[in-house]
């Protein structure tokens, strides 16, 4: 029964120091189904004073939190995991209700999710200091790691359970507290998951959640405030250049989380059945609406007439529909103006002289769909090419060298995930060492895993959340300078 799994009346609130709680006046803001644009909640509509209230609750819970035990907070997280792992199929229908994506696609973001508490409850246990003998033997250096602090953690609506474990996970391990604000349009997944923790037995004012329809206010006074002192992103890189200036007065630590424009390379030597694949995935995961998403098809001349035609006939047998229907691949786009944005991309695509092979046009009646969608014969300042399209929508151009095909797909801003097929040990790993991404995919579609770096560089941000490297975001170093004793003396 479709609503069954929307969180309850108290769970729609700001949670702030460990309670829940309306927000200042009462003010909500609704929360849509975007496969037919109705009303699914009304949520608290969090204010500046809201905001500033969690930093308090935050703030007043660092010092206890940042010297609690490592094992007690690893147990909280792997608590949590348990009750998430218990609760996958209303959580899954949760977010496909609020984002649209496939039930199938929900069960795996939650699975995947709540991996960040499973690999973060592991490594709270695992944060080493160093002691050294200096090179000159006069001295010894420790180094004693730290919880940063109070941070504040923004997330976009395209994984509303994901984007907020992979920063909440370490965080809770590091022992720092935070600020949640989620995605507007996906705030639910979030209530329910600080409801989970709060199940899980963590202390009060660890961590806070204030949705709002008001970011940029809430972001600017909280980055006022020399209180907080780390901010993680995930979102366009828009909005992540506008947040590092905002950083600057107060200084805090970032992590930046941006936009993409992956490349995905098809070599003339490469399995092409294994190939379109691993497009299906790259591609269609979350119905495009994901920063990895390939965003540019570049295919060796020999085979891109074959490649085309394969993945024009897997697209063309995808169908499209409301996520929580079982019979259906790809769910409505996140809202109009996403439908709108990428129909444009194509037709003017379409006008620069790319030959629609397949899709191409939005189904009438409610809901945000876009059809999956091929172009072949796209010119390389096409538009299409330079931005994210965020949506079902597989742009293919051709490259006749290795050479071209590596310029080609670092002419971009961006440098988040790539992909490459090809049965070449040595091309394989010339091409990782030349390509500008954080995230290079060999032979395979899907490159996200907790236990790796995720991350990108230039306009794709900095910062690297799972693997080791996760938990190093949320840790200061804090260097203490001893002087050798031992009769060993230098
Ligand atoms: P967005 O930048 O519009 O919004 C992201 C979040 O920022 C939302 O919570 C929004 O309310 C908030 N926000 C907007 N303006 C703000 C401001 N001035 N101050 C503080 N917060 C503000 O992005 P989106 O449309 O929600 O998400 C899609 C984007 O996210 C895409 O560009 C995608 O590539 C990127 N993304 C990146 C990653 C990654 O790990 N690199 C992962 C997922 C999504």
């Amino acid at each position: 029964m479709p609503g069954r799994s929307l969180p309850g009346p108290d769970q729609r609130g700001l949670f702030i120091g460990g309670r829940w709680r309306e927000a200042e006046e009462g003010a909500t803001f609704t929360v849509l189904d975007p496969a037919d644009g109705s009303v699914l909640a009304s949520v608290a509509d969090g204010s500046v004073n809201d905001a500033t209230e969690a930093l308090d609750a935050a703030a007043a819970a660092q010092e206890g939190w940042g010297a609690s035990a490592p094992r007690d907070r690893a147990e909280i997280l792997r608590r949590a995991f348990d009750l998430i792992r218990g609760r996958t199929d209303e959580l899954a229908e949760l977010m496909s209700l609020e984002m649209g994506k496939t039930i199938a696609e929900a069960r795996g973001e939650v699975a995947y999710g709540n991996e960040f508490l499973r690999w973060f409850s592991e490594e709270a246990v695992r944060i080493h200091g160093r002691w050294m003998h200096a090179p000159d033997g006069a001295s010894r250096l420790l180094t004693v790691r730290k919880p940063i602090g109070p941070c504040l953690f923004i997330t976009p609506w395209n994984f509303p359970l994901a984007m907020g474990t992979r920063k909440i996970g370490p965080a809770i391990a590091a022992g720092c507290t935070m600020v949640v604000k989620p995605a507007e349009l996906t705030p639910l997944t979030m209530l329910v998951l600080a409801d989970i923790l709060d199940e899980a037995g963590l202390p009060p004012g660890v961590l806070n959640v204030v949705p709002t329809s008001r970011a940029a206010a809430m972001s600017e006074a909280l980055m006022a405030d020399p209180r907080l002192r780390k901010v993680s992103f995930t979102g366009s890189t828009l909005v992540g250049r506008q947040l590092v200036r905002q950083s600057a007065d107060q200084l805090q630590r970032l992590s930046m989380e941006l936009g993409g424009n992956a490349p995905f390379l098809v070599f003339e030597d490469a399995d092409v059945d294994a190939a379109v694949d691993g497009a299906m995935i790259a591609k269609m995961r979350n119905m495009g609406e994901a920063c990895t998403a390939a965003n540019r098809f570049l295919v060796h001349t020999d085979i891109a007439q074959e490649f085309a035609g394969k993945l024009a006939d897997r697209m063309s047998r995808l169908v499209v529909g409301r996520g929580q229907d079982p019979d259906v691949d790809v769910g409505p786009l996140i809202d109009e103006r996403a439908v709108n944005s990428i129909h444009q991309l194509v037709t003017d695509a379409v006008r620069d002289g790319a030959r629609l092979v397949v899709g191409g046009s939005a189904p009438t009646g409610p809901g945000y769909f876009y059809r999956p969608t091929v172009l072949l014969g796209i010119r390389h300042d096409s538009e299409i090419n330079r931005q994210e399209i965020f949506g079902p929508v597989a742009p293919i151009s051709v490259f006749a060298t290795e050479e071209e095909a590596v310029r080609r797909a670092n002419a971009t801003e961006y440098g988040l995930a790539a992909y490459v097929f090809t049965r070449d040990l040595s091309r394989t790993i010339r091409l990782a060492e030349l390509l500008e991404y954080g995230m290079v995919a060999v032979n395979t579609g899907l490159i996200s895993n907790p236990a790796a770096p995720f991350g990108g560089m230039k306009a794709s941000g900095f910062g690297r959340e799972g693997g080791f490297e996760g938990i190093e975001e949320y840790l200061e170093t804090t260097y203490v300078a001893l002087p050798a004793t031992s009769r060993h003396q230098g």
